[in-house]
């Protein structure tokens, strides 16, 4: 079955996210203290595809050794995982493009994967804004990309974007 990995810095938003994508407010923890998802969740939605919960990279209270573990569990998953489908890459709305979004983003690039933006926490800037800071965002791939990804605005808060990601998972589910 095909997998959907999501995954960002710690505290975009993930938990609530993939809780608001699976209607369920329990599945994922969600937590005010980042760095907790040490493991990778699989949820299985519709008995069709799989939401893989990967954990939060970039935080910086991760000793050295704990960091790189994470690294080569997320970098073994993703490069050698066959169901995987497309990989989701969380940014908080509200944030400047950071180092370390960058990075990852330019290595799922290079390394062929598949991969989407979601803007995560829109209702803390409101839709035109959020909308404004997101292309601002999106604009500043275009000097190393010729073609930019696909991306979604979202609000776990709101309920905002859930039809338009899942939409999108289906309409690739579809073409499988
Ligand atoms: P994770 O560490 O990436 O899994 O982040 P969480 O889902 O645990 O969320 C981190 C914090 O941001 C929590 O306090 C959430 O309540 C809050 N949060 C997450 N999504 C939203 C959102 O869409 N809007 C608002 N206002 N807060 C959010």
């Amino acid at each position: 079955k095909p997998e959907y990995a999501f995954i960002g810095r710690s505290n975009v938003g993930k938990s609530s996210l993939i809780n608001m994508l699976c209607n369920n407010k329990k599945l994922a923890k969600t937590s005010s203290t980042p760095g907790k998802t040490l493991l990778i969740n699989h949820f299985i939605i519709n008995n069709e595809w799989y939401i893989v919960d990967l954990p939060g990279y970039g935080f910086a209270k991760h000793s050295k050794s704990i960091k790189q573990r994470l690294e080569k569990m997320i970098s073994s998953y993703i490069l050698q995982r066959e169901q995987l489908v497309n990989v989701f890459v969380l940014i908080d709305v509200r944030h400047e493009q950071q180092k370390i979004d960058r990075e990852f983003i330019d290595w799922l690039g290079e390394s062929n994967v598949p991969f989407t933006i979601v803007f995560t926490k829109s209702d803390k800037l409101g839709p035109g804004k959020a909308r404004q800071n997101a292309q601002d965002w999106m604009n500043k791939l275009k000097d190393r990309w010729e073609s930019l990804p696909p991306y979604f605005i979202t609000s776990s808060e709101k309920k905002n974007g859930r039809d338009e990601v899942l939409d999108y998972i289906d309409g690739i589910n579809k073409n499988l």
